[in-house]
């Protein structure tokens, strides 16, 4: 047994201290790490780490971008130690397909910069530096120590305290280390020899399922709440545990969420809900009671549903996102707000008609209220809400289906997604199934079997009825409320 596999098998920070253990069954005294459960500062204890040699790992460099080899190479014969680490090294011991690799150094950026011409610096924070290869951009950044906090790490400290104020610190292989959020996320894969370096006891859980927040979880929340989502995504994506430790302290702490600037906040929606697992992203954000501090409306409106509808139409809408993604399809963040947000604008808007405001003005302000409202916790920028605002018009607009309005409308460019956006409020029961269908067929005929479609409407619907009403009234099928 080695030292090293005494100090993965617990939780807290590691410090130095002497212990027995019997090895070839003899008693040794020996000099060794233990792990000690209370709060320790992580910026200045050291930790052993535990390597893993090739022979006992997965990860073989066929399954490594040839750009991320390529820079960790040219790294090394500059003489600087070079690794993989974070989510890739995570993924790749997992037998998964990593979304990115992310290269951590002991050069500086300016050296990095040295080594390869087609490097940028980036980042006022924290400057790392990317290196490109045509499309792909490889991550290359410097060991970094845990940044300062405003206040002493505390539990009795005050909220808005303890977060972290600068990002800057160049560190030790080992500050690096403790600086990450959770213990899977801090493996190091090295190019010098193809092993890999566990400071966390990051493969013990690993191999476990198990997602555990490297420090005090309490306050590496506090440090920066995003961490709690990380924990989600994660949990969601990979099917893991969170250990109780972590898990504990997000109930408590979710309302740290509300301190997020709400464009770093869209910036982690889009990873919660585009990452392939939206479905059980959303479900273990409710559990966690965080989903309410992300779409406030929607959490109310989940919590008033009538008729079944917004349960229904939020995860159908996530689970379809979900598909889409498994399908190499591409998906739009407009369509997943346009979902989230809807029951709350439908809401609004209802009480907006029940004090006599028209639908189509009723549908304008409550579209504004809500976005206003959801603006303040995560923005959405105009290239999205605009599109979104557009499936919620049109939905109206798929209720009118005589004359040329269909044959108008599908070429919309916005019909595809208000279409897809109609089959979900159908699915939900929110409309009739008729008029999904309906739709469904018209794309499907040729175009002209599309006026015998038309025809067959009932007529009510049709321009004939349309006729009949005195000039000076609105037509029939604008004043008929359409329960959109
Ligand atoms: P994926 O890219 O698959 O979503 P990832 O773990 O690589 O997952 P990134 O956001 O790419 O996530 O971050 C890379 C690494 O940086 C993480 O694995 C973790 O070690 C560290 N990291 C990222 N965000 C934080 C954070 N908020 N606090 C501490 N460490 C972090
Ligand atoms: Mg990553």
């Amino acid at each position: 047994m080695r030292p090293q596999t005494i100090a993965r098998q617990q939780r807290g920070v590691i410090i130095p201290g002497i212990a027995y253990y019997t090895t070839n069954n003899k008693r040794t005294e020996m000099p060794i790490f233990w792990w000690r459960r209370h709060k320790a500062d992580p910026n200045t204890t050291p930790v052993a780490p535990v390597t893993i040699p090739r022979s006992e790992h997965a990860i073989s460099r066929s399954l490594i971008s040839e750009n991320a080899l390529k820079v960790l190479y040219r790294l090394k014969e500059a003489g600087y130690a070079a690794f993989l680490v974070g989510g890739c090294v995570r993924d790749l011991m997992l037998g998964r397909e990593p979304k990115d690799f992310d290269v951590v150094t002991e050069a500086t950026p300016e050296q990095i910069k040295e080594v390869f011409r087609n490097a940028r610096l980036i980042g006022r924070r924290f400057r790392l530096a990317h290196v490109h290869f045509g499309r792909e951009i490889i991550e290359v950044a410097t060991f970094r120590a845990k940044p300062l906090a405003t206040a002493e790490r505390d539990d009795d400290a005050d909220e808005g305290e303890g977060r972290l104020l600068r990002d800057n610190v160049f560190g030790t292989q080992e500050e690096d280390a403790l600086r990450r959020d959770f213990t899977v996320n801090s493996l190091y894969y090295n190019i010098r020899d193809f092993t890999v370096v566990d400071y966390m006891g990051g493969m013990q859980d690993l191999k476990k399922g198990i997602l555990r927040m490297i420090g005090d979880p309490a306050t590496r929340y506090r440090e920066d709440p995003v961490r709690m989502l990380r924990a989600i995504r994660f949990a969601a994506k990979l099917g893991f545990r969170i250990e109780p430790g972590t898990a504990a302290p997000i109930q408590e702490r979710g309302q740290l969420l509300l301190e997020v600037p709400p464009a770093r906040m869209f910036e982690e929606v889009i990873k919660l809900f585009h990452g392939g697992h939206a479905l059980a992203t959303f479900e273990l954000l409710r559990q966690y009671g965080l989903f309410r501090y992300l779409f406030p409306l929607t959490e109310d409106s989940l919590a008033t549903e009538e008729n079944n509808f917004p349960r229904v139409l939020v995860p159908e809408a996530l689970a379809n996102t979900d598909a889409r993604i498994a399908q190499d399809k591409p998906v739009n963040p407009a369509f997943m707000f346009a979902a989230f947000l809807w029951e709350p604008v439908r809401q609004e808007r209802q009480r907006l008609e029940a004090k006599g405001m028209n639908p189509h003005d009723a549908l304008q302000h409550a579209s504004e209220r809500v976005l206003r409202e959801q603006q303040r916790h995560i923005t959405i920028p105009k290239r999205f809400s605009m599109p979104m605002r557009e499936i919620w018009d049109m939905q109206s607009k798929l209720l009118r289906r005589h004359g040329k309005h269909a044959e108008r409308l599908i070429e919309h460019k916005r019909f595809r997604a208000a279409y897809d956006f109609l089959l979900l409020r159908a699915h939900a029961g929110e409309v009739d199934q008729e008029l999904a269908d309906w739709w469904t067929r018209f794309q499907e005929v040729n175009p002209d079997e599309r006026d015998g479609l038309v025809s067959a409407l009932a007529p009510q619907e049709g321009p004939a009825r349309r006729k009949r009403r005195p000039r000076k009234r609105r037509p029939a099928a604008a004043r008929v409320p359409d329960g959109s």
